[in-house]
């Protein structure tokens, strides 16, 4: 029997995410056995974490691509742990903020051990390859929201506060009006709290 493995460059990355994803998961099992949380706890911490403004129940299910209902009990666990506060919405009463409490902030900290695993191991590479990384990483994430599969891309490339090439030949090319800061290549951000949805038909 023929054996067929798609080999192709293209496909070759995919796997490569497909092994980051499953130690992410492990590593996310592992977090929330030692915090004494489960795995959607520590996310909601950590995408809380993000939005230290706070976010609604739906933005929030909106993020993580989960239900409202599957997301319900694992917030009211957070809540009862005195790790998310809830709080209404003062431009609409009826609506409620999740927002991290002072505890929350830390056992959020702790939750982003992946974060360090991962930067840990680009330590040898350089900055061009990382910066070059990153921009691939970043051309990916948008043609996904392009395809409408991913739900949340608070990027740079995104952002209403984003001027591309703004300063040409400098170091740091691009422009964060929010800011008012140059940003380079590798200041990019894939997840920005301080991003603005571009309103559709401006540049
Ligand atoms: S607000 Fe954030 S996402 Fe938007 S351009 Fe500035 S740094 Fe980038």
């Amino acid at each position: 029997m023929k054996i067929t493995y798609p080999f192709s460059l293209e496909a070759q990355i995919a796997v490569g995410f497909e092994r980051l994803q499953t130690l992410y998961r492990s590593l996310l099992q592992q977090q929330a056995t030692e915090l004494n949380l489960t795995a959607l706890q520590i996310q909601i911490l950590s995408t809380l974490h993000t939005y230290p403004q706070g976010i609604s129940i739906n933005s929030l299910s909106h993020h993580l691509r989960l239900t409202h209902a599957t997301l319900s009990d694992a917030v009211s666990v957070l809540v009862r742990k005195k790790l998310v506060n809830k709080r209404l919405f003062p431009q609409d009463r009826r609506a409620v903020v999740l927002q991290l409490t002072p505890k929350g902030v830390q056992k959020s900290g702790a939750a982003s051990h992946w974060i360090q695993i991962i930067s840990e191991s680009m330590s040898s590479m350089s900055l061009d390859q990382k910066s070059n990384l990153l921009r691939a990483l970043l051309q990916i994430i948008d043609q996904l929201k392009s395809f409408g599969m991913i739900e949340v891309a608070r990027m740079c490339i995104r952002c209403s506060h984003f001027r591309a090439n703004v300063h040409p030949g400098s170091d740091a090319p691009h422009h964060c009006s929010f800011m008012d800061k140059p940003l380079r290549e590798n200041n990019l951000k894939t997840d920005c709290p301080l991003f603005a949805e571009k309103i559709l038909g401006n540049s």
